[in-house]
């Protein structure tokens, strides 16, 4: 590929903001709450249908992911929600990539705190705004940038392309489930969320928990003839936070080492008593345990129940009334792709070629679909993205438009070197 050729795919995508703008406006304009996803997913169809892209779309049932349930856990509902993978064919024996972006959003909440609608797509400057638009349609925004000016600067990839539109990110991923279920297969895997264009190697896993803690009921009057289930779950509160600190202490993972705090634990809903004046004798109460890339989902609930369990024996009424400790909802595991691997180091070749700078490798906290495509779809896979998540989920969400561009150039160089091209 001569530098010729690769400036006027770069040209191409300068010249293209309006388009972009427009694609970009006409998916955050439909709002696609996570449950809520057939009217954006029609759009998005169309927005393939124009670039010729071969469409399959389906809706994942329960049956379908019902092996793999406490991967992604029970979805509230499974109709009206399809997945949409847009196929470009190869034209050549080049290497196949899946580019994947979540088509669901988090709830705008009250509409009124947003300075323009969260559903506006309002342009101001370089900003384009509303929910959604950096988590992460404009991920989506970027692939059809890429394609386009390939197309525009008349380059024929050698390898296959997918562009997979998938709902329910936010609630477990069981659309990026569904799609590897479906038999959508390629060599990598690449995710535009939001990483200010850094390559995010590996996620974090989080297990979500449910500790049911035994007391016994009496009248407030006469507390002492009763046993608090709050103040029972205190010190077994307080011992998992210091396994924090010390799994903190001992974890060592490169792509990690920044993080202030790699493992978050966090109880966000405890729920304890029936009345004022009674001695509650029930708490219950749920939260996330993270564990890292190396550590084995299964055997971490074990240890999780075992920590808990011995907190409880340093307690006389706990030895005699253990807590229960129940894993529910969508389990996530960690994952990870080896930055020395083939597709993080092109992508980071190719992010190199377009900013003049190597990439930052990281690794994130957060559960993505990542862990989908490389622990069940057993497929490398990374994330990079124009936008900040700082912004996502918040009032006024918004990405900028020219790191859009940028990270279009970096998916298109990708493109190029991963696939090859056929003259
Ligand atoms: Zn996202």
């Amino acid at each position: 590929m001569t530098n010729d050729r690769l400036q006027r795919v770069f040209t191409e995508i300068d010249n293209r903001r309006d388009q972009l703008i427009a694609d970009l406006q006409s998916l955050v304009r439909i709002p696609s709450v996570t449950g809520d996803e057939g009217a954006v997913q029609d759009q998005v169809q169309s927005l393939f249908e124009t670039r010729n892209l071969q469409i399959d779309r389906w809706e994942t049932s329960r049956e379908d992911i019902l092996p793999y349930m406490e991967h992604v856990g029970d979805q509230p509902s499974y109709e009206g929600r399809p997945n949409v993978v847009g196929t470009l064919a190869g034209a050549g024996n080049g290497r196949s990539i899946m580019l994947n972006g979540h088509i669901d959003v988090v709830d705008p909440g009250d509409a009124s705190f947003w300075k323009h609608g969260p559903w506006s797509g309002a342009v101001e400057g370089d900003l384009l705004y509303g929910r959604g638009s950096c988590d992460m349609k404009g991920g989506m925004a970027t692939f059809l940038l890429a394609i386009d000016a390939l197309n525009a600067a008349g380059i024929k990839l050698a390898g296959e392309v997918k562009i997979a539109a998938t709902v329910g990110e936010e609630d477990g991923g069981f659309g990026s489930l569904g799609t590897i279920l479906r038999g959508h297969r390629a060599d990598g895997v690449v995710i535009s969320e939001p990483t200010r264009l850094a390559i995010v190697a590996a996620q974090a896993g989080s297990l979500v928990a449910r500790i049911t803690v035994t007391g016994k009921s009496a009248h407030g009057a006469m507390r002492d003839e009763g046993v608090s289930a709050v103040e029972k779950f205190i010190p077994i509160f307080q011992d998992l936070q210091r396994w924090e600190a010390e799994r903190n202490a001992s974890l060592d993972h490169p792509l990690f080492a920044d993080a202030a705090n790699k493992i978050p634990i966090s109880f966000g809903k405890v729920r304890s008593g029936e009345w004022h004046s009674t001695v509650p004798e029930t708490l219950i109460a749920e939260g996330r345990i993270g564990l890292l890339p190396g550590e084995d989902m299964h055997e971490f609930q074990e240890a999780v129940r075992q920590r808990v369990l011995n907190a409880a024996k340093q307690d006389f009424w706990l030895s005699q009334h253990p807590p229960d400790v129940e894993f529910f909802s969508g389990q996530f595991a960690p994952g990870e792709t080896r930055p020395d691997e083939p597709l993080p180091t092109a992508l980071a070749s190719a992010h190199q070629q377009v900013t003049g700078q190597a990439p930052i490798v990281t690794g994130i906290t957060a559960g993505t679909d990542m862990r989908l495509y490389t622990e069940i779809g057993n497929m490398p896979c990374i994330i990079y993205g124009a936008g900040d998540v700082s912004v996502a989920h918040q009032n006024d969400e918004h990405i900028s438009i020219s790191d859009i561009q940028t990270a279009a150039k970096t998916i298109a160089t990708l493109l190029i070197d991963w696939c090859g091209v056929t003259d």
